[in-house]
């Protein structure tokens, strides 16, 4: 048919272009049904495509629609287009990088926020976008038994904001570093120019920290040393001291420093009780990105691994990694937001209200380095609500068991070896031999397409990460993925052995 007899008919059928509430309805039902089948059943999913780059260019027009397709239409397309091509990160049978949080609540808290759409980057530009947010940072705050000074409540200096990504709060912290160095060094010495002030700072984090921190020094345009981690993967004050002196021996001007716990490869913990008082000393920015193992401190037990946040100017976690949350939720608070808002504001007359600086409320927009910013504390306050907290730390615990479960299987067969601590849901092990040797059956193990893991470097070696992720990883999945493991490093070392 051609365009314009589709126009007739459709103008004919007196169908309406804009869904109307009433479809919205019917279809929002069929697709809530579909998502709810979906996560039913996508263990009988393959976990990992077989499709190959640009599968998808060919699977569509090249241009966008001139007149409406039926919405039948695009549904069909959903398991045509899309699904061939989808990893299925919540499937119990992936097993790489690390968990990226999923839950019921969670995702109908984000059609709630959909529907709202509101853009809360003041406190004039939705109230309740804003309030609800300080509230549930002050809520997971006191979940994780942060000290009182990262507490907004209704009169403290600090608090928390949702940022995107923890890639996002690592920066956000580096700019607001380098903006408070450069502030304080010329309230000293006026003459001094800012270009030369800046060219000399420097940062630092662990050699086993996350790529984004280094992109932030990038980013920020500022000089980013590693610290050298000790055999545990993790930075010890001796070694942060000696890079320091060295640094200002140099004439350079220490300035800030990102800490991890957890990091990606082994799940290590860098020692901020040693690390945290050099910081506060140099007067230093200390920032931690706990970005996976965040959501552990929850559990009293896991606590400890937290001490030393007390003296860190600002800490971040994701809780939409490993607390339920759907992406995109990255927490970060800070202990004087003073030191945010001095770094970022900005603030023409458009985006001026009447309860600027009231002291109750905040301004989100001068926290962060979009503007806009959606409703994303509704997920948070769905979720906490219905888990609760004892249904969090139950949670958490559960992941946690499994991967010592894995751990034991790996360490029950005298092939294998584990190659760092399992401390949460994260187990890093390989063949014992060579790196080839343990290439080879990563490589086997992807393209089985059973299961899905990704690999990372320990002190030289290649080493295999097993990560529990999925909410509905159980006990039989893990076991059944140690099974077959097992099988392909059989069938791997029969055939070097011919
Ligand atoms: N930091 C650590 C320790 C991580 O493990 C990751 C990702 O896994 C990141 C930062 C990056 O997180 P995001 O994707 O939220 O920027």
């Amino acid at each position: 048919m051609t365009g314009c007899g589709r126009y007739l008919l459709f103008i004919c059928s007196g169908a309406a272009v804009e869904m109307d509430a009433t479809e919205f309805r019917r279809r929002g039902r069929e697709m809530v049904d579909y998502i709810a089948d979906y996560i039913e059943n996508i263990e009988k999913r393959q976990v990992y495509p077989d499709v190959e780059p640009g599968y998808l260019r060919g699977l569509i027009p090249q241009e966008a629609p001139e007149d409406p397709d039926s919405y039948d239409d695009v549904v069909k397309d959903i398991e045509r287009v899309i699904m061939p091509g989808v990893t299925h990160w919540h499937s119990p049978y992936f097993y790489a990088y690390f968990p990226t949080a999923s839950s019921f609540p969670a995702m109908l808290a984000d059609m709630l926020s959909g529907a709202i759409g509101c853009i809360g980057f003041s406190w004039a530009a939705s109230p309740a976008c804003t309030e609800l947010e300080t509230v549930m940072l002050d809520w997971l705050g006191k979940m994780l038994n942060l000290p009182e000074d990262f507490i907004a409540g209704t009169s403290g200096k600090g608090g928390g904001v949702i940022q995107g990504s923890a890639s996002d709060a690592t920066l956000v912290a580096l700019l607001a570093a380098r903006r408070r160095k450069v502030q304080q060094i010329l309230a000293e010495q006026p003459d001094r120019s800012e270009a030369d002030i800046i060219s000399k700072l420097v940062a630092y984090t662990s050699d086993q920290a996350h790529s984004s921190v280094e992109r932030a020094g990038l980013i920020g345009s500022m000089r980013m040393r590693n610290v050298p981690t000790d055999e545990k993967f993790a930075v010890r004050g001796e070694a942060f001291r000696r890079i320091i002196e060295e640094d200002k021996n140099a004439g350079l001007i220490p300035t800030y420093f990102c800490a991890t716990l957890g990091t990606t490869p082994s799940c290590a913990f860098d020692h901020i009780t040693e690390l945290g008082p050099i910081c506060n000393a140099e007067n230093m920015w200390m920032h931690i990105d706990a970005a996976y193992a965040g959501s552990s401190f929850i559990c009293p037990e896991f606590r400890p691994l937290l001490n030393g946040v007390e003296f860190a100017d600002s800490f971040n976690f994701n809780p939409h990694k490993w607390l339920l949350v759907n992406f995109d939720c990255s927490t970060m608070w800070v202990k004087r937001r003073s030191d945010l808002i001095g770094a970022f504001k900005m603030d023409p007359l458009y985006l001026k209200h009447d309860h600027e600086e009231s002291g109750l409320i905040t301004d989100y927009r001068h926290w962060q380095i979009p503007l806009s910013r959606r409703f994303r504390s509704l997920k948070m306050w769905f979720v906490f609500r219905m888990y609760g907290v004892k249904g969090l730390q139950d949670y958490i615990r559960q992941h946690v068991r499994l991967a010592k479960e894995f751990e034991s299987m790996v360490r029950n067969d005298p092939r294998f070896e584990i190659s760092a601590d399992v401390k949460l849901g994260l187990v890093c092990f390989r063949l014992k031999g060579s790196n080839e040797l343990n290439e080879a059956l990563l490589k086997q193990i992807n393209s089985a397409r059973r299961i899905h893991l990704v690999p990372c470097q320990l002190a030289g070696t290649f080493v295999l990460r097993f990560a529990i992720c999925a909410r509905t990883t159980e006990l039989r999945h893990v076991q059944e993925a140690w099974h077959h493991i097992g099988e392909l490093a059989s069938e791997l070392l029969l055939k070097q052995r011919h």
